[in-house]
């Protein structure tokens, strides 16, 4: 059932949001060449608890860690490991938290060093999608109209989007309706309420579309092995102009790393 929140219901996510955008933002001054990803999860998850909240992922359906950490051609649900990032590689990292009840989510893919041309791209393209489909995310449209902003953005460029994953509502549940897809056609899909909460977030493919499951349940691989990028922010539908509760601004505008 889609549920549009209540203002107390939506301070608590705003917190949860704060939380976890300054929880990528330590990850991100973490984020080098030589540095291992469950390095940056260890980081994460300290700075989670040191916040009060909980990480959510650790043991959701049995994920092993806080964090989802996503290196190249994982699209997403990585396992942080003792895999050492290089050069040149792009680490997509989404965190969760549970805090007074509620859910934050949100997700950075971030350039180890210097990343080639049309990797930077990829990073640009798939980032400004999901600011396009926050647009769309005003009351009386509906999830069509975000998922057709995302899809018509990221494929003139000639970029692929991946179907199986969605974006979706947040409250209490990590995972609430509607469903909210990168592609789809205007006037369609479910219709978005004013104070629903939901995360958008793009999972754009340099390559094809095609994804497949690692053998461990969870990473899901593109299937030509070109890198995919993903973003995520939470935001309240409101009449005329989404609210964001989550923000990069932590990442990107604190000075200490360049974008
Ligand atoms: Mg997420
Ligand atoms: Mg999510």
């Amino acid at each position: 059932m889609v549920r549009p929140k209540t203002e107390e219901e939506i301070e608590l996510l705003r917190e949860n949001a704060v939380i976890v955008s300054k929880t990528l933002a330590e990850v991100g001054k973490h984020v080098a060449p030589g540095v291992t990803t469950n390095e940056l999860n260890r980081v994460a998850e300290t700075f989670i608890r040191d916040h009060g909240a909980i990480p959510s992922f650790l043991g959701f359906e049995g994920f092993p860690a806080a964090l989802c950490m996503s290196v190249n051609d994982v699209v997403v649900h990585g396992f942080p490991s003792d895999y050492v990032l290089k050069e040149g590689d792009i680490v997509s990292v989404d965190c969760g938290t549970l805090y007074k009840g509620y859910n934050g989510d949100s997700a950075y893919t971030f350039p180890v060093g210097e990343v080639d041309a049309e990797t930077r791209k990829l990073l640009d393209v798939t980032k400004a999608s999901l600011y396009k489909g926050i647009e769309a995310a005003v009351a009386g449209n509906r999830t069509g109209d975000i998922g057709h902003a995302v899809q018509s953005y990221c494929e003139s460029f000639g970029f692929s989007v991946v179907r199986e994953l969605e974006g979706h509502g947040l409250g209490k549940e990590m995972h609430e309706a509607p469903g909210v897809p990168n592609y789809g056609r205007q006037g369609h899909g479910a219709r978005l309420p004013e104070g629903l909460v939901i995360c958008i977030e793009p999972m754009i493919c340099a390559g094809g579309r095609g994804v497949y499951l690692a053998k461990n349940g969870w990473a899901v691989h593109t299937a030509d092995h070109k890198k995919a990028a993903h973003y995520e922010l939470t935001v309240v539908v409101r009449k005329g102009k989404a609210e964001q509760l989550s923000t990069f601004d932590y990442i990107e505008k604190d000075g200490t790393i360049k974008f």
